[in-house]
């Protein structure tokens, strides 16, 4: 990457042109929003939102070339322009000789597992996401989640907390048989995991793993392109090498991937399916054919295409790659300075805050971590998720009660990210003044989005 000067801050790689305002609220109102969201930040109105981390997916910045790009879109039904510009760009990138166009990731999982999932089989993963998890489950599969130790505990600095346990992996086939397992899936970066990179010599590990038993290997890649910058800072002999290779060499020793084009494909809306097994890929499309749309479409607009296809070239930038990560670990490590505890070290898209450890005298069952993304709301308009009791703790409780603060791409600039940190300072100087809330209402499944809550007082 070729810069001016050793830069000691590492700006936002572009310029602004069109501007987005967001909306100043005062405390009284945001009090009033967060009692009629009932405390469930899912159901507040967008416009009441001042810094909204809720998730980066989806929720990033388009370039002028990409706006360029919707113009440029193909509508025709078949055989578009636009279709075969995004396919040979995923060609390009990825080496992958099928390539097809899915609404967003979750489309692509399900086609997958429609075809190679089903009752009796076991699909393993580093950790898989929730939709992840849920497509192989409705399919009738078990998923099986095979981390490193190292990934349970919030303060250990391992370069590659999402590595999958490769002697899991071994043991878990010799536990079940190999005819079970229909294809072995790594998650790149492990976003459930906190957003922690894979090494390529894990990857390479799992892939030998499943030569050994001629098993397929699969890729979850919606953040490829942070894993890559990740495997360039910190695994041996990578730093020398340009992204853009060192992703190739992951997409390279897989099968596979199924990837939502709303996190480094940096659009608002989209997915891939891409594999080499030509038989496979006749039958997938098929199915895409059933229920997206045609092939060179894929339940998509052609002006969607385009800005995939403009915004996978863009991702690669490492001058883009250096800011984003840069920028969450600037948030993390300054979180950290200040006493809070998060998940070590900061994650790619995402800083995680250890809610049990900010409020220790909110017990589990009172959600520590809703207390925290109530306060935050309250205290500056932040809105970020709770992902512990809240969202998993409906039958059995979780291993951590975190707070995730997600980072839109390209859209958040560090006075903002500044401010998010002020918030934080006051909120941890009044830590002890947050109160636990009980759940009045829920549904029966995935309560995180609708249920409704009440403050003990
Ligand atoms: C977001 C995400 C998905 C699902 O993608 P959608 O576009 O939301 O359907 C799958 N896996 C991982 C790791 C993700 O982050």
């Amino acid at each position: 990457m070729a810069l001016p000067w050793r830069m000691r801050t590492i700006i936002e790689p572009f310029r602004i042109k069109s501007v987005e305002p967001i909306h100043m609220t005062t405390r009284e109102h945001r009090e009033e929003a967060l009692r009629k969201a009932h405390f469930n930040l899912f159901l507040l109105k967008a416009h009441d939102v001042l810094i909204d981390l809720l998730t980066d997916s989806g929720t990033g910045a388009m370039s002028s070339e990409q706006w360029a790009g919707v113009m440029r879109g193909d509508e025709s039904y078949a055989g578009a322009d636009s279709f075969f510009h995004f396919e040979r760009c995923l060609q390009e990138i990825t080496g992958f000789e099928h390539i097809l166009p899915t609404h967003q990731g979750r489309a692509s999982e399900r086609i997958l597992f429609e075809l190679v999932g089903g009752p009796g089989k076991v699909v393993p993963n580093n950790t898989h996401f929730d939709t992840t998890l849920a497509n192989v489950e409705h399919s009738g599969a078990r998923a099986v989640n095979l981390p490193i130790e190292q990934a349970s505990d919030p303060k250990n600095r391992h370069p590659f907390k999402g590595n999958m346990d490769v002697r899991a992996l071994e043991a878990l086939i010799d536990e079940v048989g190999v005819e079970r397992i229909p294809l072995v899936m790594v998650t790149v970066t492990n976003n459930s995991g906190g957003g922690q990179p894979v090494s390529l010599e894990n990857l390479r590990a799992v892939r030998a793993v499943c030569d050994r038993h001629g098993l397929p290997l699969f890729l979850d890649a919606c953040r490829f392109a942070e894993n890559a910058w990740f495997i360039k800072q910190r695994e041996a002999g990578q730093q020398e090498r340009p992204v853009r290779q060192i992703a190739r060499e992951m997409f390279d020793l897989a099968d596979g991937a199924t990837i939502s084009a709303k996190k480094d494909g940096l659009v608002n809306i989209g997915g891939v399916l891409l594999m080499r097994d030509e038989a496979l890929f006749r039958r997938a499309t098929s199915l895409l054919i059933l229920t997206e749309g045609y092939v060179t479409y894929g339940g998509l607009a052609g002006r969607d295409l385009e800005a995939m296809a403009q915004g996978f070239r863009e991702v690669l930038r490492e001058d883009y790659l250096a800011y984003r990560i840069r920028s969450t670990e600037y948030l993390g490590e300054r979180l950290l300075s200040m006493g809070v505890q998060i998940i070590e070290p900061p994650g790619g898209h995402a800083v995680y805050v250890d809610a049990q450890a900010f409020c220790p005298h909110i017990p589990a069952e009172q959600f520590p971590g809703q207390a925290v993304v109530c306060e935050l709301y309250r205290a500056g308009g932040i809105r970020a998720c709770e992902i512990g009791s809240v969202m998993f703790g409906r039958h059995s409780r979780p291993k951590m009660e975190l707070v995730r603060l997600a980072i839109p791409r390209r859209v958040y600039t560090q006075s903002h990210i500044d401010y998010v940190l002020e918030v934080f300072e006051d909120l941890h100087k009044k830590r002890d003044d947050l109160r636990g809330l009980r759940i009045v209402e829920e549904p029966e499944a995935l309560r995180h989005f609708t249920a409704k809550f009440e403050e003990i007082v």
